[in-house]
């Protein structure tokens, strides 16, 4: 059994491997939107970072009242993503991870 990667091909005819957006690090996410600026697909969307806590340890952290309004980016539709790692050559901050996949 094979397991060739996806390879696309670019308009001259040039072999193009698509890494799709497999996950975003909310922990060194600045929350700046250019990664959902320059997105030509529907992939990210602006959350509360508290939201992204709600499954976490819900201890009296007053301290951290100012970091938790604080929106942040998060993956809505990841099997929207084409590849084109737009995403990762915007962020200030390295936060996307990528993968190509198996044909
Ligand atoms: S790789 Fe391209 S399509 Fe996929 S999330 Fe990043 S910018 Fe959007
Ligand atoms: S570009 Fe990077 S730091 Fe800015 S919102 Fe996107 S993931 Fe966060």
């Amino acid at each position: 059994m094979t397991e060739d990667v996806m390879i696309g091909k670019t308009r001259g005819g040039s072999d193009w491997t698509p890494e799709f957006v497999t996950a975003l690090n909310a922990a060194t996410c600045i929350g700046c939107g250019r990664c959902y600026k320059v997105c030509p697909r529907d992939v990210f969307e602006l959350v509360e970072r508290a939201d992204l806590l709600d499954n976490f340890d819900d201890d009296d952290d007053d301290d951290y009242d100012d970091d938790d309004e604080m929106k942040v980016m998060a993956i809505k539709d990841a099997m929207d993503c084409i590849g084109c790692k737009s995403c990762s050559r915007v962020c200030p901050k390295n936060c996307h991870t990528h993968e190509s996949i198996a044909a």
